[in-house]
């Protein structure tokens, strides 16, 4: 296999990008101003290197808190659960919550082997047990893997009795995911919060 070829296999590691898209960036990359690639090559090479979760909410940090978890200006008397790093930073892209989060790595699905103990699910419930929390709003994706988790997330924490569980009133058909949701309406259903009971 000749280096083009092997840039093309590599690239075919991404998410959505195929053979054809693959060759095209190999070409794209073998055409591009040097100094373009070395960046990128940097970057790539640094990243593995200096990206950690952050100890407390596993946000991916260059340092041991990331800079949510250490915003003052923050209330971090409530907590939004996320099942990933892309529902954080498309709700951060709002600008509109004020909170902090934890993200739980993903989602509970015994067929796919994911059990409690592969979430961020203990890390959890010491912040609850060790800071002074108010609120858990749990906005996991309105599917039925989202709210499997939910419900294993509220019998877990409803013993908590001084903290408030909540869940966004996510106007979004079920079974679909919070990728989906423009803005506005991601915002107003975390604004418009209501409380889980049994
Ligand atoms: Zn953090």
């Amino acid at each position: 296999m000749n280096l083009i070829e092997e840039l093309k296999e590599a690239f075919k590691f991404l998410p959505g990008v195929g053979s054809r898209t693959a060759q095209r960036f190999a070409f794209f990359v073998v055409k591009a101003d040097k100094e373009k690639v070395e960046h990128l090559s940097s970057l790539l090479s640094e990243i593995k290197e200096k990206i950690h979760p952050c100890k407390i909410c596993g946000n991916p940090t260059t340092d041991d808190i990331c800079s949510i978890c250490s915003d003052e200006s923050r209330d971090h008397s409530t907590v939004l659960v996320v099942e990933n790093i892309e529902d954080l930073y498309q709700i951060e892209a709002t600008g509109r919550f004020k909170g902090v989060y934890h993200i739980l790595g993903g989602h509970l699905s015994p067929l796919e082997n994911i059990n409690p103990e592969n979430l961020n699910i203990k890390s959890l419930v010491e912040r609850i047990e060790n800071n002074g929390i108010e609120e858990i709003i749990l906005a996991l994706n309105p599917n039925t893997a989202g709210e499997v988790t939910s419900i294993y997330l509220f019998d877990l924490l409803k013993k908590y009795k001084n903290i408030k569980i909540t869940k966004p009133s996510i106007g979004l058909p079920y079974g679909s995911s919070i990728h989906y949701l423009d803005n506005y309406t991601l915002i107003q259903g975390i604004n418009e919060r209501r409380e889980i009971k049994e």
